[in-house]
């Protein structure tokens, strides 16, 4: 199951690199990893190096990508983007490698999908900068070992539970994304506007906030089509009666919840009395893997408080059971 924001076309794209934050100044929430990722990128500066190794870990449309590329612009370096499953052989990886300044940034987006070849021949170009690179073919075949300009790998998962420990242990920095508040994803959403030139209420960026599942991508997805709802409907201004009337149109849940949080919830609730439940149970009955229940999807549901993690499982909350409509104890309430 991959959710419809992760198969972004040419145009989201376009889109979402119009109004990506370039700077650190321009990058709103995860405190904390800022204001260490700043420590360590300043260090780095001061002694001319290269930064160490960076993961970025967390689910999708949190800002990864926006974030290495502003550990690239901050080091006053270049960005080379790639992802996993692009890099098919070693030697694919060898010539991204070569291509390298010094200092310069090497994205990896859903590192978790590297092969094993890729991946161990990965692990001496992070810890030496060195590799191995084969010379001629057939008898006179042989390797010959290359020094590489020093560079700073920054990888992006989200699924960090499916990397090896080798590799793991190869970054010296790992950060994990978190959901945004509501709060914070409406300053995203003025920010936002504000690039694009399209007027918006403060309450209207609120209840599109509010209703964007903690995610930049998906409240950033929003405004793009409550832009389209202001245009043709309203006076080009995105207000509250347009958000209230767009969201509707959209079928954008009340909570913010997407599809799958809704069929976890209801499996849970329906299938298993609310629970407790276990995750490969869950996962079975909703046809998803339960790494990805575990790392994509339920982080959310537990953070706002539907679903609690026992030592014997998973139990829908209280909450869980008034969003589905549903009563405590008793049949569905449909
Ligand atoms: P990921 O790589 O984690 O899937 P991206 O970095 O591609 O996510 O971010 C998705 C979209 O959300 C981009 O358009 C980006 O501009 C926006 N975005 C993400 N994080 C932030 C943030 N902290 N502040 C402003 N915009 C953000």
């Amino acid at each position: 199951h991959v959710r419809p924001s992760d198969q972004l076309s040419s145009k989201d794209r376009e889109y979402e690199n119009t109004i990506r934050p370039q700077t650190i100044e321009d990058f709103a929430g995860q405190p904390s990893l800022i204001e260490n990722l700043r420590i360590f990128i300043k260090a780095a500066n001061l002694r001319g190096e290269a930064l160490d190794h960076v993961l970025f870990h967390g689910p999708p449309g949190l800002g990864k990508t926006t974030l290495s590329r502003i550990v690239a612009n901050e080091l006053g370096t270049s960005i080379k983007e790639t992802s996993g499953p692009v890099i098919e052989k070693p030697a694919d990886l060898a010539g991204l490698l070569t291509s390298l300044e010094p200092r310069d940034v090497l994205f990896i987006d859903e590192i978790h999908r590297l092969s094993t070849v890729v991946e161990e021949y990965l692990y001496a170009a992070m810890e030496d900068f060195k590799i191995d690179i084969m010379i001629d073919s057939g008898p006179a075949a042989r390797s010959i070992q290359l020094t590489i300009n020093p560079f700073t790998l920054v990888g992006a998962t989200t699924r960090s539970g499916l990397l090896t420990a080798p590799l793991l242990s190869r970054f010296g920095i790992k950060s994990r994304l978190e959901y945004y508040t509501a709060d914070v994803l409406q300053r995203i959403l003025l920010r936002a506007a504000g690039v694009l030139n399209v007027r918006i209420t403060s309450d209207a960026a609120m209840e599109i906030a509010r209703r964007s599942r903690g995610t930049p991508r998906i409240a950033n997805g929003l405004l793009r089509r409550m832009r389209d709802f202001a245009q043709v409907l309203g006076n080009g201004v995105i207000d509250m009666a347009i958000v209230e009337h767009g969201l509707r149109a959209l079928n954008v849940d009340e909570s913010g919840l997407d599809d799958m949080d809704n069929k976890i919830l209801l499996t849970l609730i329906d299938k298993f009395k609310g629970g407790p439940a276990g995750i490969s149970n869950i996962a079975t009955a909703v046809s998803e893997e339960a790494g990805t229940i575990e790392e994509v999807y339920e982080p959310f549901l537990i953070q706002e408080g539907y679903i609690i993690r026992t030592p014997r499982g998973r139990e829908a909350t209280e909450k869980a059971y008034k969003h589905l409509g549903r009563k405590k104890g008793g049949h569905s309430g449909t």
